[in-house]
This record gives C-alpha cells, structure tokens and sequence, in this order.
C-alpha cells in the first residue's frame, strides 16, 4: 500500500536548485526535532547527510525518571531489525527491550514504574512486512516478545491487500492479526477504542484497559486512530468524535476517576491533529483538573510535544525506531512536573540513555527479541542474495542517473514488467518508493525497503495518446518541490494509442480521471498477477551480477 504520508516525503527535497547535500559539514547538524526537516537540519531516517553520525555526534538524552515512566515506540513500519547501511541507526527492537529492563530496574530502586506502549503502524516497511501475504503474519511474534503493556492499531494494519478480490490474498492485515491469534494473546491490552468490524459492529481489541504497574501504578489507556476514511472492508472507523460523546466512553472516565492514577491515550494521529485536543477535553471533563493525561501520538512520523495543560501534554516520537521516546510524569508541589526525551535509534545512545555501555546492554528478553527478529528474517528470507547495485540510488534529489525514480522508471520497470515498453506507458505515484538503494549487494530486505507497500498492476488497453497526454497534463503538474507526483516510463506520440498500466493505488488517480476524458466509465484488467510494484525490483535485481570484487565483500 502506498505510504499516505507523502507531504512527508515532499518536505523532504531540497529547494535551491535541486541539487542535494550530502555532507552535513555544508548543510549544518540542525535541530533534528523533525525527521524531515532537510533545510535546517539532516537529521532523518532518509537523510540529507551521508555523514551525519560522524560530523554531527549525538549525547544520549539524560532520562528523568518519575512518579510514572514510559517508553514508547509508534510507526515502526516493521523497521525492527536495525539498519545496516545507516549506522547511525543501527538499535534494533531487540536493543529497545533491554533499554527497557534497565530502566525498570533502576526504577525498581525507587519503586516507580516503567511502562511501554507501542502506537500502531507496524507493517509496510521492509521485506519482514511485504514478504508475508497479510504483510503482519512475520512481524506479529516479534511484536509479541516485546512485552508491551498495551498496543493502538495504526491506519496501515486497515488497507485493502486484496482489491476487494481482484487479486488472491488477505484481505486485510488486521484480519490476519485477529485470525492468527495476536490480538487475543494481548489479553485485553491491544486497543481499538473507534474501530470496530464492520460484521459485527464489535469493537477489533479493547476499547479501553486498565494496566497496573509493579508498584500499583493504574492507568487508564485507550487506543484512537484519526477518522480514517479508506479502510478495508472488514472494519469501520467510528468518528473520534461521536465516540468521545458516546456512553460507554463518558462511563469508563467516571468508573475510573478515583480508580486510575492517570489516563494515557495512545492516538495514531499527528500531534497537532485537531482530534488530540478534542481527546484531551473529553478525558479532562470526565477525570477532573488534575488528573495526569498523556497522549502519545503518531502517524505523521515526526518527532513533536505540545503541553495541552497543567497536567497534560501530547508526545510524538518520531518513526520507524529512528526514535524511541521516554516520557515520565511527577506530582510537584507547584503542579505535574513531565518530562520527555527522544532517544535517537543507536545503540550507543540507547545505551547511554539507561546509564550503560554497548557491551553490556543486552538482557534476557532482548536476546529473547532479537532471536524472534531472526526467526522473522528467515521466514521473509530477508538476507536472500539477488544481485548488485553498482551505485547508490536516491529517493531524494534531482532525476538524474542517481535517482532511484530514475532507474525504477527508465530501467526496472521497461526490464521487469511491460512486454512491449514502446506501446506501454507505466505510470506509478510519488509515494511507490520509500528508501535508498546502496551500492553493492543487494538483498530482498533491500529491494522491499526501498518499495515497500506490493501493490498489484492494473492496466487500460488501447487508449489513443492524444487523450494520455490530456491526462498526464492533470496527473504530472509542476511543485515548489523537485519531484513530480507522478512519473511516467515513457512520453505519449498523439497518433498512437498505448496501454497503461499503473498500480490499484492509483485507481481512482487514474481510471477515473481517464474515464472523464473519454466520456465513458473505464474498467481496468489485472497485468501480471505474479508481480507487484515490490517484486519488479526483486526480479531486475536478479538480473544485475555483481563485479567479482563486490562478491567478496
Ligand atoms: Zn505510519
């Protein structure tokens, strides 16, 4: 599924040319409180600096433990594995599970407790994801060894895989998180406060739990996901909202007022999003002036906090574990004292963060975690060998002959997909790729981070070119970025006529927009059922040999 958050990526490019930055020494360290914010800063799990670890060195943050401590992870996008070709980057879900112990256990000392809280989006990534035919079956057991105290569904756990059945397959990844067993062995902790089946009008996990910490801490948590309009079939998405003035909602505050400790809201939208300030009002109204409130936000895989009030804030850590976040809160003699860290995805950081070294941070039930990721790679067969890159292809930057756009579009597609690329135009959206290329051995992990989402081919058979050009006009018009919103294999000649084939995403982009031109209601057919817009990378690749030299490596 493409990535929904492509204002994201476009915040990305670079203004001033379009030319690109690589050594942060020219382009500055920056603020680095934004994943994507390349004009002051290169910090950014696609980042504008090659050499950021080494020009830009990081403190660990120093961790204020409190009354209550939380660590939290949101979008992880099955980024679990540590990063290989970013070192910067390197902690795995493994290395975040042992951070977590230590801090327990220095929590343990003061008889405080440690909770943590995953926000949703755990698929659409990497090959662990987009290997599997639910893109969750392979990730699931992992996110189980983690232990978390509770868990929100995000909006890519809800996209249609299956094209309403136009293609075999799952689905929805939810169905296979329910079906496999996943939900349940939450025991009542994985929340889906506005989500409901669409069969049953049943609520997917909890709407809201109680979870107790070792030392008697009880909070209160629910699980919100912003008003999602496209989701698959099998599920509704209630309005935040009307569920904030619904009954059961209003009679869980009043039931746990003197009850709970505090309320914590795991809501998988943006921290500025409306809706956090409407949760917020609505959970103050029910708990009362001074009750702790603490949501934790997401979604728009940016790191951001906002104080709502005197006992109250919202906390966005960042994504894809290029940030785990700790927050923790205190009674004061002047109000609730909260503070909150963003620790970068290192280890050394992470380390440093729970006051040890890289030698001796790992615990039990990291070891525990980080077996269950191996056993996840093996089953993607993540480390499979296709072949080689004999450059580094960008996802950011101009179009030329470093662009991954570039050689997606002028190679990849020509050579892995169209029979006949001189009456064939392929057009595919900004958000199809997601990540570099780098030069050298290139792994199925690889080629699945860079286009992660699988969606199947459509195509339109005989459609004269004058009337693709007319849509090409509407699709492909000019931003104050570098990159278009659409990109194209090949220009249309007016005479001739083409098929088009584009990927289900872009559907309504695409067929609807034709089927205007043409006065008539167009039906797309399937086109190579056994390839997606993940797996032609996946075959070129396997045509490109390595030099003898790379082999060795
Ligand atoms: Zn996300």
């Amino acid at each position: 599924m493409l990535h929904r958050c492509t204002f994201l990526l476009a915040l990305c490019f670079f203004k001033g040319g379009g030319s690109i930055s690589t050594s942060c020494k020219t382009l500055g360290c920056g603020g680095r409180d934004n994943t994507c914010s390349c004009t002051t800063s290169c910090w950014s799990f696609s980042s504008c600096c090659d050499d950021y670890g080494t020009v830009c060195p990081e403190q660990s943050p120093t961790i204020q433990l409190g009354d209550v401590n939380m660590l939290i992870t949101t979008d992880l996008h099955s980024w679990i594995e540590g990063r290989t070709h970013e070192s910067l980057l390197n902690a795995s879900l493994a290395h975040v599970v042992s951070a977590l112990d230590h801090l327990r256990k220095a929590a343990d000392v003061e008889k405080r407790d440690v909770f943590f809280f995953d926000n949703g989006d755990i698929n659409d990534g990497t090959g662990l994801s987009a290997t599997a035919p639910d893109h969750v079956e392979f990730l699931a057991p992992v996110m189980q060894s983690a232990r978390y105290d509770a868990l929100n569904l995000g909006n890519h756990e809800l996209y249609q895989r299956n094209g309403h059945g136009i293609v075999e397959g799952p689905a929805c990844p939810v169905v296979g998180l329910n079906e496999s067993g996943y939900i349940a062995s939450w025991q009542g902790r994985y929340l889906t406060s506005n989500v409901v089946w669409s069969s049953t009008q049943q609520p997917i996990g909890n709407r809201y739990a109680v979870v107790e910490g070792k030392f008697g801490t009880k909070l209160l948590v629910f699980g919100f996901l912003y008003n999602m309009e496209d989701h698959c079939d099998a599920v509704s998405v209630l309005d935040v909202e009307q569920t904030l003035a619904s009954k059961w909602f209003i009679e869980s505050l009043k039931a746990h007022r003197t009850l709970c400790d505090g309320v914590v809201v795991l809501a998988h939208m943006d921290f500025r999003d409306a809706l956090v300030d409407k949760i917020w009002a609505a959970v103050r109204q029910g708990m009362g002036p001074s009750k702790p409130i603490q949501i934790l936000a997401g979604h728009s895989h940016i790191r951001g906090y906002r104080r709502l009030d005197s006992h109250a804030s919202v906390f966005e850590a960042g994504c894809k574990l290029d940030t785990v976040g700790f927050l923790s809160y205190s009674f004061e003699a002047n109000g609730l004292r909260i503070d909150h860290s963003n620790i970068t995805g290192n280890v050394q950081q992470l380390a440093g963060a729970v006051n040890r070294s890289v030698s001796n941070l790992s615990t039990a039930a990291g070891a525990r975690t980080a077996h269950a990721i191996n056993t996840a790679r093996g089953r993607a067969g993540s480390d499979q060998f296709l072949g080689c890159a004999s450059q580094r292809y960008r996802l950011l930057g101009p179009l030329d002959n470093n662009s991954l756009w570039t050689l997606y579009m002028n190679q990849v597609l020509p050579g892995a997909l169209l029979d006949t690329p001189s009456s064939q135009i392929a057009i595919i959206g900004d958000g199809t790729l997601s990540y570099d290329i780098f030069p050298g051995p290139v792994n199925v992990d690889d080629v699945y981070k860079a286009s992660p989402f699988a969606n199947f081919w459509l195509k339109l058979e005989s459609i004269p070119g004058s009337d693709v050009a007319k849509l090409l006009s509407e699709l492909i018009y000019p931003t104050k970025y570098d990159l278009p919103p659409y990109f194209i294999t090949g220009a249309p000649v007016p005479s001739s006529s083409y098929d088009l084939v584009f990927c289900e995403y872009d559907t309504e982009a695409i067929v609807g927009r034709l089927s205007k031109i043409l006065g008539r209601r167009l039906e797309a057919r399937l086109y190579k059922p056994l390839l997606n817009t993940s797996s032609v990378l996946n075959k070129w690749f396997e045509g490109q040999p390595c030099a003898s030299q790379e082999l060795l490596v």
